[in-house]
């Protein structure tokens, strides 16, 4: 679960609406992405699962900005109708045992809606939508699962947003 969480946060800050450039631009990044993330039982990648992440992506970025829990349910449900859901006790490449989620011949995008999908829902029932958040510096629309104790983080990285905002308000105190 925390996997597929990690997962589904790297996929959508691939996409260009959160603020940088199209992450994947090709099937080599792509690739990346697959290798990065670990995703198992990928067979060879074609521009049509190139294509149909990035509309995944784009559904699983709505969960993320949705305004209230049910418009996130709401486009969540939609994504999963589309998405066969086989779960399976697997132990593979030194994993402790876990579930699968994708169909045995899901294509990559279907793998991915699968068991990243089951992951947001399972935090939706936890009623832990809030921690499904964007970064709050202006010129960045990253997005991350808040999984601080009091559920008060902000920045999409601390070393790298959270530093340049502190650093902003740090030298506009000084101004004034
Ligand atoms: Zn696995
Ligand atoms: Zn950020």
């Amino acid at each position: 679960m925390v996997h597929s969480l990690a997962t589904v946060v790297e996929l959508v800050n691939t996409s260009p609406s959160t603020g940088g450039d199209e992450g994947l631009a090709g099937l080599a990044e792509l690739q990346a992405f697959v290798e990065s993330r670990q995703i198992s039982g990928v067979s060879r990648l074609t521009a049509r699962d190139l294509g149909q992440v990035r509309m995944v992506r784009e559904a699983f970025h709505r969960v993320f900005t949705a305004t209230d829990q049910p418009t996130a349910v709401r486009t969540l449900n939609a994504l999963l109708s589309e998405t066969r859901i086989t779960p399976r006790l697997t132990e593979h490449d030194g994993h402790p045992l876990h579930v699968h989620y994708f169909a045995a011949d899901a294509a990559l995008a279907e793998h991915v809606a699968a068991d990243c999908g089951v992951a947001l829902a399972h935090l939706l029932v936890e009623g832990e939508a809030e921690r499904l958040r964007t970064c709050a510096a202006p010129d960045c629309d990253r997005v991350f699962v808040d999984e601080s104790r009091n559920r008060s983080r902000v920045y999409c990285d601390s070393r790298t947003c959270g530093n340049r905002m502190h650093v902003a308000a740090y030298r506009a105190r000084r101004r004034a």
